[in-house]
């Protein structure tokens, strides 16, 4: 019985092995027309200042809309974008369409904001991504100050080349974001090695917020960016209770769906229309 069941079960992992290859190869090959076929699409997520609760800026996020698999969730495609080398393009796709969008807000006349758009580490480590910015910026006439690249900590696996990479985007005026900040090998030392503007803290410590009441974790993180003179922004605030501990320890500025979820260009800019006469409306999630 039990050499039977062996065999079942080795059939079973082997069916299930093969239809996650075989998604993901599909997936592969979908990918590659992406771009072409209209399928890709940016949502953005307001950024608001605690104090003032105004609209400081958004997160472009990628969303990819295929008519078989429907939306799939950027977790599992950019891995695969990675994997492929796609991800260039992807990347570029991404830059090229925030930077424009945020240029014709600003030429709509709504007070200028900052973009932050997220850069994959092959995407930043593959030689032509200063380049890349560069262009980009040319091309959309958006002044490089309002654009704001959120790279990982794993770019400390090839300090030497990040930091030399860094040096020169920041020198193009771009702001420089560490994002998932305090889940890497390599928190503390990133802000010692590298020219970087901005951290965000991970969602997974404001959730702890809910849990084990008053983080020093967190007081600490806020308390080391402040003295260094770095700006802090907390991300995935979904409760009161957190938002009221993060405005306690000195952080101002934040994004999550207690204000915000993601949102279509049209509905961003419906938001934005009304940033500079009305205060932000929680819960504004459409
Ligand atoms: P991330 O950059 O850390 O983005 C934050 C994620 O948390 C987003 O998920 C956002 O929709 C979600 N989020 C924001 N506020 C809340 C909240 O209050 N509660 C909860 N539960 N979630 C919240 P999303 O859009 O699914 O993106 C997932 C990840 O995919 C991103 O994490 C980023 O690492 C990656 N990603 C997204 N767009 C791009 C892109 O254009 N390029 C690259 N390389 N990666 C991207
Ligand atoms: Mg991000
Ligand atoms: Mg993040
Ligand atoms: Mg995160």
């Amino acid at each position: 019985l039990s050499k039977e069941r062996g065999k079942n079960e080795f059939t079973f992992y082997n069916a299930e092995l093969n239809s996650y290859m075989k998604r993901k190869m599909e997936m592969e090959n979908h990918l590659k027309k992406a771009i072409d076929k209209n399928q890709f699409s940016l949502v953005y997520q307001p950024k608001v200042n605690f104090l003032t609760n105004k609209i400081v800026g958004m997160e472009a996020l990628l969303r990819w809309e295929h008519p078989e698999y429907g939306l799939v969730s950027p977790a599992e495609f950019i891995p695969i974008a990675e994997e492929t080398g796609q991800i260039e393009a992807i990347g570029k796709w991404v830059l090229e369409t925030a930077c424009k969008q945020n240029k014709s807000w600003q030429n709509q006349g709504f007070p200028p904001l900052s973009v932050s758009v997220n850069v994959s580490v092959l995407q930043f480590q593959n030689g032509k991504f200063l380049k890349t910015v560069k262009s980009v910026l040319e091309e959309s006439k958006l002044d490089a100050q309002f654009l704001e690249l959120e790279i990982t900590e794993s770019i400390m696996q090839n300090i030497r080349e990040s930091k030399d990479i860094l040096t020169h985007l920041k020198a193009l005026g771009v702001k420089i974001s560490i994002d998932d900040f305090g889940t890497g090998y390599s928190s503390l030392h990133i802000l010692s090695k590298l020219p970087i503007d901005t951290i965000k803290i991970d969602k997974s410590f404001i959730d702890e917020l809910d849990q084990l009441d008053r983080s020093p974790i967190i007081k600490a993180i806020i308390d080391l960016s402040l003295n260094l003179n770095l700006s802090i922004v907390a991300e995935g605030i979904e409760t009161e209770n957190q938002l009221a501990f993060l405005q306690e320890s000195g952080c101002m500025i934040g994004q999550g769906y207690l204000f915000s979820k993601p949102l279509k260009t049209n509905e961003f800019e419906q938001l934005i229309k009304i940033n500079g006469l009305k205060s932000f409306e929680k819960q504004h999630s459409l």
